[in-house]
């Protein structure tokens, strides 16, 4: 019997193994399974080379739990070990260098698991001594038993053992019990070892006997099926991938596509990529990729691995330049990986491209479904934006699909307004903002429809990358300042007018909760409605996002400010300014006279002072009485208007066709309405 020191220069490096991995121990099990796969691998290639001439016999890989003993065994049928592959493999621990590990392993354990050789070591994370009995393949190897049990000192000695292959027996510690549960290896190897290319075997099939379930003598194989990325697209049917989906997503609605990747070249990837509806406003889950080195099972975390875009896609990655094992900070800095991230967003994009050219109807059908990823994509991944700009479409409220190029051309004629911008007009709600839309496409306009989770971002985004492209709300404005043509646009009242209308109409707009109002006027067309409400896109859009930020932010907290534009063309207000003009004129003009004189009596006192740059004169007295004046003013005009039932009528139809007429306002509008009826 031999004895020796592991090679490495640290005293002990297993309780190293067992704090940095605590929380994730229950990889030791992927770890010890991934080895016997390997060595099974090994000898069906150098048999396939005619190097073992040997029969291979059954080549399965069996997990097994002997409560009593306290031990869980991995036994494979695959190259073995002998005395001097012990030494160079287990023995020698961490070739890379033990200076290397001690250094590296400060940052988080799990990056160097795997990386630096020790899957094996992991074992002594659940167990308190581990041994390894193993016969060598090689002609006249003699079988060998290694113990060790976690302090660096080994013991090596020869043993009888007939079968080739490998066992490697856990003596699971009293803090890891768990591991001698069947259910629990089986949900561990369901989860690790589903797609492995070698049978595993764990535990017996069960049969239902005498009111209950009972083992069989039948072996249970926990990887019955095969991996579908590692064979040809070619050779598979629409059926075979959603059949295959349906297998890695149990319960989810059929996806819209997939991808299946394929490389060889620079690196190493296979993988299927399903494009899934996501139906509910964003509640997507992410993290439905699987990561996979050579059909084992990595991770799921895939962030950093595709690109962020992606995570909404469900499906499988397979590279063995993933490295296994690996921190998730460590998977996003390595250079191989980046390069994969790279090579999926390309390939999506191509796929995309491909679907659009090939048949446009079919994407155009697809394109609601599909949109949020194009969109996500070209929001996060500026090389994807560059692809997908060709197959990117804008849909008007009609259901008309174009792209980018072909909404240009569609629209700069009508659409281009005195600066040169090509104006977008959209509506993000077909129903409630049916008046806004059709006065627009009264004027000869096209509205996008930009109801999408993602469309508010997009919208900046495209104005951001194309040059001279605005998009305007369909309810920003009155169809004739959607898109201003040209600079002037007279309203046709005196400044008297003006005036006494914007108290009329103001003193009786009611109380909206956190709305407020202000008032404008414009000469629109007689047919065009009384008046309108808009909301400025700005102020719209910055309250929009200031929603998502976190505790709303600045916009968030302002009331909605809203426009309301009356028609002084439209008949029922012409009458309207006519008569308030009759009725009031009298009041009004000798106090709006009163004003004036005093105000230029202000001004030509302020104006003096300046000139002679003695201190400003007190002013106060007129400036109280302008004021005073002011209200009384406003005193009569409101009480005027509110004996009008006309101008509140026109108001709450404005306000009635911007959805901001609730409660007593909307009742009042009842019985108005039906006392007018009269
Ligand atoms: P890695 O698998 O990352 O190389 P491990 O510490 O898991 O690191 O294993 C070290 C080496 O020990 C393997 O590369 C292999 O040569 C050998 N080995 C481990 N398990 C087995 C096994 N079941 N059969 C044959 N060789 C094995």
């Amino acid at each position: 019997m031999a004895t020796g020191k592991i090679g490495v220069t640290t005293e002990n490096i297993f309780p190293v193994i067992k704090k940095f991995l605590y929380s994730d121990h229950e990889i030791f099990l992927r770890e010890l399974v991934s080895n016997a796969i390997d060595a099974t691998q090994k000898l069906k290639t150098l048999s396939s080379f005619g190097e073992f001439k040997g029969e291979l016999g059954e080549m399965n890989v069996k997990v097994s739990i002997d409560k009593e003993a306290g031990t869980l065994t991995i036994s494979d049928h695959g190259i073995g070990m002998d005395a001097e592959d012990i030494n160079k493999y287990i023995n020698q621990i961490a070739f890379s260098g033990a200076e290397e590990f001690l250094q590296k392993y400060k940052d988080t354990a799990n990056s160097i698991i795997g990386h630096f050789g020790l899957g094996f070591y992991s074992a002594f994370m659940v167990s308190k001594k581990v041994v390894i009995k193993s016969l060598s393949y090689k002609e006249g190897a003699k079988a060998v038993e290694w113990v060790c049990d976690g302090s660096p000192e080994y013991e090596m000695r020869e043993i009888e053992k007939n079968d080739r292959g490998t066992d490697v027996i856990l003596y699971i510690d009293d803090d890891n019990k768990e591991f001698l549960e069947q259910l629990r290896i089986d949900t561990l190897l369901k989860k690790y070892c589903r797609f492995l290319p070698v049978p595993v075997l764990s535990g017996k099939e069960q049969e239902w006997k005498d009111g209950k379930y009972v083992d069989t003598d039948k072996d249970k194989v926990i990887n019955a099926s095969e991996p579908l990325w590692t064979k040809k697209p070619a050779e598979l049917t629409d059926n075979d991938y959603l059949e295959f989906y349906h297998e890695l997503m149990p319960g989810m609605e059929d996806p819209m596509f997939w991808i299946h990747l394929n490389v060889d070249y620079p690196f190493t990837l296979t993988g299927i990529l399903y494009f899934p509806k996501i139906r509910t406003n964003f509640d997507v889950q992410k993290n439905r990729i699987q990561l996979y080195c050579n059909q084992v099972y990595v991770t799921d975390q895939v962030e950093g691995v595709v690109p962020e875009f992606m995570t909404l896609m469900q499906g499988v990655i397979d590279s063995p330049d993933i490295p296994l094992n690996v921190s998730r900070s460590y998977l996003q800095a390595d250079q191989q990986v980046k390069k994969i991230s790279a090579y999926i967003s390309k390939k999506v994009a191509e796929k995309l491209d491909k679907m659009f050219k090939e048949d446009r109807k079919a994407f155009e059908e697809k394109w609601d479904d599909i949109k949020v990823f194009i969109e996500y994509g070209m929001l996060t991944d500026e090389k994807f934006y560059e692809s997908a700009k060709k197959f990117f479409l804008l849909k008007d409220v009609s259901g008309t699909y174009y792209t980018l190029q072909e909404y240009k051309t569609l629209v700069e004629a009508e659409q281009t307004d005195k600066d040169n911008n090509v104006i977008y007009l959209y509506a993000t709600d077909k129903s409630t903002q049916f008046p806004y839309i059709k006065a627009a496409e009264e004027k000869g306009y096209n509205v996008l429809l930009m109801d999408g989770q993602l469309d508010n971002h997009i919208i900046g985004f495209l104005e951001q990358k194309l040059e001279k492209i605005r998009f305007v709300r369909v309810d920003a404005d009155i169809p004739d300042r959607l898109i201003v043509k040209s600079d002037s646009m007279d309203a046709g009242l005196t400044p008297l007018q003006t005036d006494v209308m914007s108290t009329v109409i103001r003193s009786q707009i009611p109380q909206v909760e956190k709305a407020q109002f202000i008032v404008s006027f414009a000469a629109l067309k007689p047919t065009d409605a009384p008046a309108t409400i808009t909301q400025n896109e700005f102020m719209r859009r910055m309250k929009e996002m200031s929603e998502h930020q976190p505790g709303g932010g600045f916009y968030a907290q302002m009331p909605d400010s809203y426009e309301i534009i009356v028609n002084t063309k439209q008949p029922i207000v012409e009458k309207i300014i006519e008569l308030a003009s009759s009725s009031l004129q009298d009041r009004v003009a000798p106090i709006r006279a009163e004003i004036e004189t005093l105000n230029n009596e202000i001004s030509a006192a302020q104006k003096e002072a300046e000139e002679k740059k003695t201190p400003a004169p007190d002013l106060s007295d007129k400036q109280h009485k302008v004021a005073d004046l002011r209200s009384e003013e406003e005193k009569i005009v409101s009480e005027y208007a509110k004996e009008q039932p006309k101008v509140r009528q026109i108001i709450d139809l404005a306000l009635l066709q911007s959805h901001l007429l609730h409660g007593e306002n909307l009742n009042d509008f009842i019985k108005r309405s039906i006392d007018m009826l009269d």
